[in-house]
C-alpha cells in the first residue's frame, strides 16, 4: 500500500527533507507531498540583503525538486488534524501517513509590536525594503536585538544606506559570547559603518515615535527593527502536538515528535537536543541537518532498513557586516566559541560561500547531514 509522507514548509530544513526523502525512497510505493505557501525557495539567510535594496536571483521549488519525484502543492497550512492525520491547506483537507512539519519561524514579538518592522520573514523583508527606500536622509533607524541577525540588519542598512542615521540596542555587550578578537572587529566594524551600540539595556516598549528603554531612557527612532529572536509557526501548538513554551515541537533524537510517532518535526519548528544536551538555535545551520536527519530515520522505517547514525554538530557562526566585511566564529560541536575565527574579505568570503552551498545542496544532493 501507498505510504503517503507529507512534507509542511520548504524552507532550509523541509527542503533538505524533501530531496533526501525523494532520493531514498525513489522506487518505493512511497508518495512525497511537499505542501509550500510559495512556489520559489526563500533564501532567508539573505533577507537583509532584501531589506538593504539588493535583489536576489529566483529559485523555482519546481526546478529544485525536479527528478526527485516529490510532488509540490502550492497552498498554506492552515491546521493540522493529527488525530484524523489530515493537514488542512487552502481549506482542502490532505491526509497523511506521516508528516515532517517545517513550516518555520517568523520574527519574536516585541512590546508595542504594531510599531515594529522586521526582516524575519520575506513578506516584512520587502514591507521594510520600501520604507527605508521611503526614508530621507537623517531618518534614525533603530534595530533592536544584539543576535546574529541584529548584527547583519543594521550592518547591512548602515553600508547601503550611509545617509541614514543607524543605531541597535542590546541587551547584553556587543557580540558578549564571542571571543576577544571577533568582538573587537564587530567594534571596529560597527563604528566603520557609523552604528550607534546601545549596550546592557532592553526595550521596554516600541512607540510611534521611537522606543522606551528599560533605563526609562527615550530614543526617537523614524524605523523601529524588531530583531530579538525567532517566533515559531503557532499551527503547531494549536494542533495539539507537545510543544515547549515558545511553541516548538518537542522531539527525540531522530526528529520525531515525543507524543506522535508518525509526525517529525525539524527546523525552526523543532525542539531539539544536540550534542552535550544544549538544545539545537533556530538556524540553517541546525534545520539542513535535521532535514537529512528526520529524513533518513523516516525513510529507514518505510523501507525497513536500519535508519543511519547521524550526529547533528556545529562547526561556525557567521555574521555579514555589510558586503564586504564579516566575522567567522568557530565553534564546538555545541556551539561553543573555538579560539579560532576569521574577519574581513576572507570572512565575508566564507559567508557568501555559505549561502551558495546551501542552495548548491537543493540541486545536486550534497550530503548535508553533516
Ligand atoms: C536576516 C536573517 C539572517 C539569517 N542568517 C542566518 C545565518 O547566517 N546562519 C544561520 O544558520 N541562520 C540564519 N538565519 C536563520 C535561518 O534563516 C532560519 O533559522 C532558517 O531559515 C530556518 O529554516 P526552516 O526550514 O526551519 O524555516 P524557513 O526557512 O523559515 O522555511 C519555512 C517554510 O515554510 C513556509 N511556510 C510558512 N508558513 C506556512 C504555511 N502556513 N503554509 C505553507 N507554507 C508555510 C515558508 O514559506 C517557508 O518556505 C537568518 C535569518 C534571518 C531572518
Amino acid at each position: 500500500m501507498t505510504h503517503r509522507i507529507v512534507i509542511l514548509g520548504a524552507g532550509y530544513a523541509g527542503l533538505t527533507a524533501a530531496r533526501r526523502l525523494g532520493t531514498l525512497l525513489k522506487g518505493s510505493d512511497a508518495e512525497i507531498v511537499l505542501v509550500n505557501d510559495r512556489t520559489d525557495f526563500v533564501e532567508r539567510l539573505r533577507l537583509h540583503q532584501v531589506v538593504a535594496g539588493q535583489d536576489l536571483p529566483r529559485y523555482e521549488l519546481a526546478d529544485l525538486l525536479r527528478g526527485t519525484g516529490v510532488r509540490l502543492q502550492c497552498a498554506r497550512v492552515e491546521t493540522v488534524d493529527v488525530h484524523g492525520r489530515k493537514v488542512f491547506a487552502d481549506g482542502e483537507p490532505i491526509g497523511y501517513d506521516s508528516l515532517v512539519y517545517a513550516l518555520g519561524s517568523a520574527g519574536a514579538p516585541l512590546p508595542g509590536d504594531a510599531h515594529a518592522w522586521s526582516a524575519a520573514s520575506p513578506v516584512a523583508a520587502l514591507r521594510l525594503r520600501g520604507r527605508l527606500a521611503r526614508a530621507a536622509a537623517g531618518e534614525r533607524v533603530l534595530v533592536v536585538g544584539g543576535g546574529l541577525t541584529g548584527l547583519e540588519v543594521a550592518s547591512e542598512i548602515a553600508e547601503a544606506r550611509p545617509d541614514l542615521l543607524v543605531a541597535l540596542v542590546t541587551s547584553g555587550g556587543l557580540g558578549h559570547w564571542l571571543v576577544p578578537g571577533v568582538r573587537t572587529h564587530l567594534r571596529r566594524g560597527f563604528e566603520r559603518l557609523g552604528v550607534e551600540v546601545h549596550e546592557g539595556v532592553r526595550v521596554r516598549e516600541l512607540t510611534e515615535d521611537g522606543a522606551v528603554f528599560t533605563d526609562a531612557t527615550r530614543f526617537e527612532a523614524d524605523i523601529a527593527i524588531g530583531a530579538t529572536g525567532f517566533t515559531p509557526n503557532p499551527i503547531a501548538a494549536d494542533s495539539g502536538l507537545e510543544v515547549n513554551e515558545c511553541g516548538q515541537i518537542v522531539v527525540d533524537p531522530a526528529m520525531r515528535s515525543v507524543s506522535r510517532p508518525e509526525v517529525f518535526a525539524i527546523g525552526d519548528a523543532a525542539w531539539a537536543m544536540g550534542p552535550a544536551g544544549r538544545p539545537l538555535r533556530m538556524s540553517c545551520s541546525s534545520g539542513m541537518p535535521t532535514g537529512w536527519l528526520a529524513a533518513g530515520h523516516l525513510a529507514a522505517e518505510i523501507a525497513g532498513r536500519r535508519p543511519p547514525i547521524v550526529q547533528i554538530r556545529y562547526f561556525h557562526q557567521t555574521v555579514s557586516l555589510g558586503r564586504r566585511d564579516a566575522v567567522v566564529q568557530f565553534v564546538t560541536a555545541d556551539d561553543r566559541p573555538k579560539r579560532g575565527y576569521l574577519t574581513g574579505q576572507a570572512a565575508a568570503r566564507y559567508k557568501e560561500a555559505l549561502c551558495r552551498i546551501a542552495v548548491w545542496s537543493f540541486k545536486h544532493d550534497l550530503p548535508t547531514g553533516r
